[in-house]
């Protein structure tokens, strides 16, 4: 194979920040070379030099297309077969013009070997993972919020220097440590600050982040003299299911606002990641934030087994609907490059452009539509833009983009209606 050429769509790099026309050459050996017009390289990473660029190498034409690097989705559920949980990374994720995947804790400590092995080493998709603060991960466990999960029921599962070891063993794979803060996978709650406790104290004994998803949860945002969430998050920690809609969502009750210690979180580092799963994007939470300028670091799917055909679909839905909130697209695509790379510790390698590196690179369109899109309460809004990938290469090689599924699927509206229902009367109940 010899190297090519992707000329005249418009890059956007937002780790180079390089936003403009230009042609974007590849070697044999799946590397970038060079980038014209010439990048000012940020960061002292120099280019190697081009050897082929003299040379007849196959161009493509990419005119009228965004070319962005190779998007990472930051909170996915990737061990299929083994999990209740599982997806297909390869055909959900890598099809769709993702080239890397951060796995949102499906194994712990005693189960991640399988993880790396069988789903790591044989997927094209590129993997990461955040090991969950249980031994057994989410081995057993479905989406919180149709079905108990109850993975920290007993604490004897809960395991910190399990997870610090395992975590030391796997540096280059393990990324982070992951846990769910809702009370019926935390024994109806009476485990959750035990719980959260232990998975902070693995982070910070690893410097790795801690990924916390919390909703319909015992632990209040933030408070003075007791445990919150994100309260007691640090820099670089990632607060996923950011825009969900649950009672306790981040969208203060009595004002109608973003919650005060959710501001304060934001502003010392900690990471806002969307997550979208099945049971964690309202669109009038999103709405809110929107209209305050709070936006997410991060945009993840939380794909899996019961969101996948929606109510995300695949990232470049979840893309779309933050399109539509009014978000710039050069900062949608920063928050599936650049920043969710860096905070996996990873932006040395991967979510950029820079000449010298693997050639992850997605060409995206950005289409014209009218076209209605649900959130996880089965509410519409009518998109008027979408992201479509149309070209994904992961090291230089090219792999085929295959269609998405249509939306909206009437199917998962009326599941997404029926289970707001659910929790509505759930939560009045306990409010009595
Ligand atoms: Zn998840």
């Amino acid at each position: 194979m010899s190297g090519f050429v992707l000329r005249n769509g418009h890059i956007i790099d937002p780790y180079t920040g390089m936003d403009g026309i230009g042609d974007i050459y590849v070697t044999a050996d799946g590397k970038i070379s060079g980038i014209e017009p010439e990048v000012d390289v940020k960061r002292g990473e120099k280019p190697e030099v081009d050897q082929h660029r003299q040379h007849r190498c196959a161009s493509l034409d990419v005119t009228g297309c965004l070319v962005t690097p190779g998007l990472i989705d930051c909170h996915v559920h990737a061990y299929e077969y083994v999990t209740p949980l599982g997806i297909n990374i390869d055909k959900t994720c890598l099809a769709r013009g993702v080239a890397t995947v951060v796995d949102a804790g499906s194994a712990g400590s005693s189960t991640v070997p399988g993880l790396l092995k069988f789903i790591g080493e044989a997927s094209q998709t590129r993997l990461f993972c955040l090991l969950h603060i249980a031994r057994h991960g989410l081995a057993d466990a479905g989406c919180v919020t149709c079905d108990g999960g109850g993975e920290c029921d007993s604490l004897s599962v809960v395991d910190v220097d399990a997870c610090v070891k395992t975590i030391k063993a796997n540096r280059d794979k393990i990324v982070g440590v992951k846990v769910r803060l809702a009370r019926n996978v935390c024994d109806q709650g009476k485990n959750e600050a035990e719980v959260y406790r232990r998975a902070l104290q693995a982070s910070k004994e690893c410097s790795v982040p801690l990924m916390v998803h919390h909703s319909i949860s015992s632990i209040p945002l933030g408070e003075e003299n007791g445990l919150g969430c994100p309260g007691d998050l640090q820099q670089g920690d990632i607060y996923t299911h950011c825009f969900h809609g649950h009672i306790d969502n981040i969208v203060d009750l009595d004002t109608g606002r973003v919650n005060p210690h959710v501001w304060d979180a934001k502003r010392r580092g900690v990471l806002f990641d969307v997550g979208h799963g099945q049971g964690s994007f309202a669109w009038h939470v999103a709405e809110q934030c929107a209209s305050e300028g709070f936006w997410p670091d991060i945009i993840s799917t939380d794909l899996h087994t019961g969101s996948q055909a929606g109510p995300a679909y695949d990232l470049v839905a979840v893309m779309s609907k933050m399109l539509h909130l009014g978000m710039p697209a050069a900062e949608v695509i920063r928050a599936v490059t650049n920043t969710p790379a860096r905070a996996i510790g990873k932006d040395q390698e991967i979510g950029s452009l820079t000449p010298g590196r693997q050639a992850d690179i997605t060409v995206l369109k950005l289409e014209d539509i009218s076209q209605d899109l649900e959130d996880s309460c089965g509410e519409m809004r009518t998109l008027k833009k979408a992201f479509k990938p149309v070209r994904m290469f992961v090291s230089g090689t090219e792999i085929p983009v295959a269609a998405g599924m249509d939306w909206p699927n009437l199917d998962s509206v009326k599941a997404c209606k029926a289970r707001t229902a659910v929790f509505r009367a759930d939560e009045i109940a306990r409010k009595k």
